[in-house]
């Protein structure tokens, strides 16, 4: 452990699990957030995403359990729903799906090795996280601290700078978590660096969400469902989805694409509903009380930053999650993917144990974009089916998305180690590389 400190900027998911990996290769971490932290699960002005439907995906839930031992029954004693496969599904033109890919009528039979499935809001899922970390005996947090600027010392980053009161605090590696705003960009700009190149997908997405209060509590007796596109016709870009809460209340989102985003009023709110390709959803608000306003977000483009191109870096800071890829949100990656960019922290800090910090950002960056192809990859797949969707397709993944058709459609034809391993990448639970190492052989006829 070196005898230094770490400070990671931002309490959000991608910081927490920072600062935890940190925590085994530094003396002292210092986890700063803008906001202050509310006592309990609840909305805070840093998170305005949290009013909307965070899943967490099986690879982002097996990381956390790794990192803290238990962290599932933390989140199913919080209240957490831990539904079975048949218990959450879609409703699409054909009817009920236990797929969303395709029409699925039964659901399919559980992947031994895989995670139980958590639901839970992002506020319980932060709220549990949060204080796992402030349990960690090296970790102190330090709330309603706006960094402004890096701390530059010789070329490098020593520290950062607080907001007004211009208060320096010293640190031998800043790791950035801001989240969306990518503070490193900037910083980067103003030390004389090149900003790192950018791969856009403009989905132009958009969701309205509105938390309602079920006149029954079991009137929904599963966890939830999606309702998915309409094949054809006018409203081939509208979609929602509707999960209970640990509270039983539920959280309801109508989601739109290119132009066509619901509207951000519960009158129009509530017309829009009617025009989704099935009737399901729509009938079940009309029986519930609205107990939130609507909360309207707009996601205009994945942004990926290109940062493992770069061919100088200073030394001191590394940026994590989202600033360095934000995924379209319908997909649910962004937080298991921030995960899987602390796997790369983690494995580098081992790597150079003994050595010093200095050139630790090339093979951080060269693991991280490991850990982003495939959600990257699966996100831009699903966006640019959207007829209308513009940005850079990912022609450098040809090779991957030739190998996940053919074990997709060999998975499709009952074959259980293909399954495993289509199901292992989309979920997060593998990188992409886990497809060009396999060697899963096609039945000869
Ligand atoms: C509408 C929507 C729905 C989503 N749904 C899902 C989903 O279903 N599943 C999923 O996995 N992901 C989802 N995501 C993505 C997910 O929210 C993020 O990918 C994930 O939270 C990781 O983000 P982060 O930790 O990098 O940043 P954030 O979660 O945005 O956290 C950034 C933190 O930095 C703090 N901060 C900002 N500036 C400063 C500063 N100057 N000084 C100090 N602190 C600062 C903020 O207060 C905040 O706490 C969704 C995103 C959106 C927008």
């Amino acid at each position: 452990m070196r005898d230094v400190q770490a400070i990671v900027i931002g309490s959000g998911v991608a910081g927490l699990v920072s600062a935890q990996v940190l925590a085994k290769h530094f003396r002292q971490v210092l986890l700063l957030d803008k906001d202050q932290m509310p006592a309990l699960p609840g909305p805070r002005q840093g998170i305005p995403q949290g009013h909307h439907f965070h899943g967490l995906l099986p690879g982002g839930l097996q990381i956390l359990n790794d990192l803290f031992p238990g962290f599932d029954a933390d989140l199913k004693a919080a209240g957490a729903l831990t539904p079975q496969p048949h218990e959450f599904y879609a409703f699409g033109e054909e009817g009920k799906s236990y797929s969303y890919l395709r029409h699925q009528p039964e659901p399919s039979e559980p992947i031994p090795g895989f995670p139980q499935l958590h639901m839970q809001s992002r506020y319980l899922l932060e709220h549990c996280l949060r204080t796992r970390v402030e349990a960690t005996p090296n970790i102190t947090t330090r709330y309603g601290t706006a960094i402004r600027d890096p701390l530059i010392r010789d070329g490098a980053v020593a520290g950062v700078v607080v907001h007004n009161q211009g208060e320096e605090i010293r640190a031998d590696l800043v790791v950035d978590a801001a989240g969306r705003v990518g503070r490193t960009p900037r910083w980067l700009e103003a030390m004389g660096y090149a900003r790192p190149k950018e791969t856009h997908v403009n989905c132009d997405f958009a969701y309205t969400t509105i938390m309602f209060r079920p006149s029954e509590p079991d009137l929904l007796k599963d966890a939830g469902f999606f309702v998915m596109p309409a094949k054809s016709g006018r409203y081939i870009r509208r979609s929602a989805c509707l999960v209970k809460t640990e509270t039983g209340d539920w959280l309801a989102s109508l989601s739109g694409r290119l132009g066509d985003h619901p509207p951000e009023d519960l009158e129009g709110y509530m017309q829009w509903a009617q025009t989704l390709c099935d009737p399901a959803f729509s009938d079940l608000i009309k029986t519930a009380t609205p107990i939130s306003e609507p909360h309207h977000f707009k996601f205009p483009r994945a942004i990926r930053r290109h940062y493992e191109q770069l061919k100088r870096f200073p030394s001191g800071v590394l940026p994590i999650g989202d600033g360095v890829c934000q995924y379209n949100p319908y997909y649910g990656q962004g937080m298991s993917a921030a995960c899987r960019q602390t796997l790369a922290l983690d494995k580098v800090l081992t790597g150079f144990a003994d050595r010093p910090l200095t050139d630790l950002w090339k093979p951080y960056f060269a693991a991280v974009f490991e850990q982003i192809r495939a959600p990257w990859l699966y996100a831009a797949l699903l966006d640019f089916a959207h007829k209308g969707t513009s940005g850079d397709y990912p022609n450098e993944e040809r090779k991957s998305v030739e190998l996940l058709m053919r074990y997709g459609q060999m998975s499709l034809n009952g074959d259980r180690e293909a399954a495993r391993l289509v199901t292992s990448i989309s979920s997060l639970m593998a990188p992409l590389s886990a497809i060009h190492q396999a060697h899963l052989k096609e039945p000869t006829p």
